[in-house]
């Protein structure tokens, strides 16, 4: 995909009413601070047009960044925040419930998972509740600069048994340091947004 212009378009907070968009939408899910800004940033080829972390956990929206006028990458809010009350929780799942049942537009989910860390009981939940709502979850395994490349292969095993996923199941190794996986995300995206 080469990047033309991109502009975050429609912020989405619990009380609004989420867009009918007519362009195809890609979305994005992962745990606060696993690196989710940082790959929308890189997909996008922004510095930091995406929010990366200062506060995380604080803002609970969904981000539609539109690209090149043919799609959406649409920023979900990020989860597993332990400072965060229960009544935010609740929203949080509401929100994110009306957007994955929704949206008519939504041709797939990327799940974020470090590729450091086994997947938390949170993230399995996400990963359950996607495949629930119909998706089948691409799993990106975020930071792979943090470990060395003869780990990379036993991370993306245990990544794929902690999430219990379905046998073929893509995992994509990324890092925002190196742009790494970058390319393949993207392939991937315009395979799903074909007409
Ligand atoms: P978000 O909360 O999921 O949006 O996470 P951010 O994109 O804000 O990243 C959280 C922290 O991890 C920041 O300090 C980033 O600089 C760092 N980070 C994100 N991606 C990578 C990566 O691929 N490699 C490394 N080394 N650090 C990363």
């Amino acid at each position: 995909m080469i990047i033309k212009n991109v502009a975050l378009e429609t912020v989405c907070g619990i009380t609004s009413v989420l867009p009918r968009n007519e362009k195809m939408e890609v979305a994005f899910a992962g745990k606060s601070n696993v690196g989710k800004s940082s790959l929308i940033n890189a997909l996008m080829n922004r510095k930091s047009l995406a929010r990366t972390s200062a506060q995380p956990g604080k803002t609970q929206t969904i981000n539609f960044y539109n690209i090149n006028d043919e799609l959406y990458l649409v920023d979900l809010p990020g989860y597993g925040y332990a400072k965060v009350s229960q009544a935010a929780k609740d929203q949080w799942g509401k929100l994110i419930e009306r957007y994955l049942h929704g949206s008519e537009q939504l041709k797939a989910v990327f799940l974020l998972i470090d590729i450091r860390h086994e997947p938390s009981a949170n993230d399995k939940m996400m990963y359950d509740w996607i495949l629930y709502n119909g998706y089948e979850p691409i799993i990106i395994a975020t930071k792979m600069d943090k470990i060395k490349r003869s780990q990379i292969q036993k991370h993306i095993k245990m990544v794929k048994n902690g999430l219990d996923v379905k046998p073929g199941t893509a995992v994509i190794p990324f890092s925002a340091e190196t742009k790494q996986g970058r390319e393949e995300i993207w392939e991937v995206i315009e395979q799903k947004i074909k007409p």
